[in-house]
């Protein structure tokens, strides 16, 4: 990512679609007998109207597919998160194993995985494997493509899993797997940028949310809610050379554009994949110690609020580590200007965003010191008991 002088205004959904209203039929002079018919007609057009909404339907996805884009919007800002317990946090941080999240989540990721290479290759099959291996039922789709670059044609996968590929809205959770390519050190030419807290460390952290709430997840799924999970795990975020329009995002840009054009649910003649998203929140720089995360936008404050009282009450109940203050990590009363990052696209289209990203940049960002030793263990566990906690409220579990 890169930080940037420029602002970006989050879009408003243009959801006003001039929807059915009958005629007000008290305005026009007319005869007394045209206007009972008029009426008449207009409240048997509104009946109709009013069944069509509430009869039962044959096929889920033909009850869905008349939900116009401006409803998606009235019911993700409508949507409420459920009450947590006490007794809930304690077994969701339970449940986030942090030996897993380091050894069988991130280690095969901290190798150099250049869009189109054999490191991206084997990364992108560490995370299909993983998921494919969960109880829950990921649905793994590949968005392949590939597009100019400083360095010519490359080729760039993005990873897309969805829990339910049927449920009408989603909570979007990402991360990029792409490391960037760094020069390498004339005095340690066998050095590769690992990228640690760049993004293998929030893809890590992703695959470990969805590991340790495999059997909630399963069960919610069941439940065919109208919210479901999906994960893009983005190609391509960095840069070949200078951070441009064009050279940058290569991954976000195209999923964005895919998920503009796709009708969501597949019938849909309203609505698209991208109006599905209720709200993206996309994970980034995580994994070094003492981060400052800031909230970005107003539209998606609420969600911010959401992750300091998560924040707040795992602090209270003894179950985070190296954990001097309540409020550590998330905070509302510092920001330190706009970031470029995987959400640009999203949010150009007028997706809710919220950025979980360290503000400042850590040190050892963009050099070959964003590696292993130098992240640190408890914060990642931390944050991880955080994300869980989240999830459960935004979803449900
Ligand atoms: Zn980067």
């Amino acid at each position: 990512m890169s930080r940037s002088g420029r602002r970006y205004k989050p879009l408003q959904q243009s959801g006003n679609g001039g929807g059915f209203f009958p005629a007000r039929c008290d305005r026009v002079r007319m005869p007394r007998a045209r206007v009972l018919l008029l009426c008449f007609l207009g409240v048997l057009v509104l009946a109709a109207a009013v069944l069509r909404a509430y009869l039962p339907n044959d096929t889920a996805g033909a009850q869905v597919s008349r939900v116009p884009a401006a409803d998606l919007s009235k019911d993700r800002s409508s949507h409420k998160p459920s009450k947590v317990s006490a007794a809930q946090i304690s077994r969701l941080a339970s449940q986030v194993d942090a030996a897993r999240l380091w050894e069988t989540h991130l280690r095969p990721i901290l190798i150099e995985r250049l869009p189109g290479t054999k490191g991206s290759l084997a990364v992108q099959q560490h995370i299909t494997s993983t998921l494919s291996s969960l109880s829950a039922g990921w649905a793994v789709d590949l968005d392949s493509f590939r597009s100019p670059t400083p360095r010519g044609q490359v080729t760039f996968t993005n990873v897309v899993a969805t829990l339910d590929p049927t449920a009408r809205r989603r909570l979007l959770l990402a991360c990029h797997y792409d490391s960037k390519a760094l020069p390498p050190d004339p005095r340690a030419p066998e050095r590769v940028f690992l990228g640690a807290s760049d993004s293998a460390v929030p893809c890590a952290m992703i695959l470990e949310l969805v590991t340790s709430l495999d059997a909630q997840l399963r069960s919610f799924k069941l439940q065919r809610l109208p919210v479901t999970l999906q994960l893009v795990f983005f190609d391509g975020e960095e840069s070949f050379e200078e951070w441009t329009a064009t050279d940058s995002l290569y991954g976000s840009r195209h999923l964005a554009e895919l998920m503009a054009s796709t009708p969501h649910p597949t019938a849909s003649s309203h609505t698209t994949l991208l109006q599905a998203v209720d709200l993206f929140v996309l994970l980034d720089l995580l994994g070094g110690p003492n981060p400052l995360i800031a909230n970005h936008f107003d539209n998606t404050a609420r969600w911010f609020d959401r992750l300091i009282a998560a924040e707040k009450r795992l602090h209270r109940q003894g179950l985070l580590k190296s954990h001097p203050s309540e409020q550590t990590y998330f905070r509302k009363d510092v920001y330190l200007g706009p970031v470029q990052d995987d959400h640009i696209p999203f949010l150009h289209k007028g997706v809710p965003v919220l950025h979980i990203i360290a503000t400042p940049f850590p040190q050892f960002w963009h050099t070959l010191d964003d590696t292993e030793e130098n992240m640190h263990r408890p914060t990642v566990e931390n944050l991880t008991k955080i994300m869980a906690v989240f999830l459960a409220e935004y979803l449900g579990l």
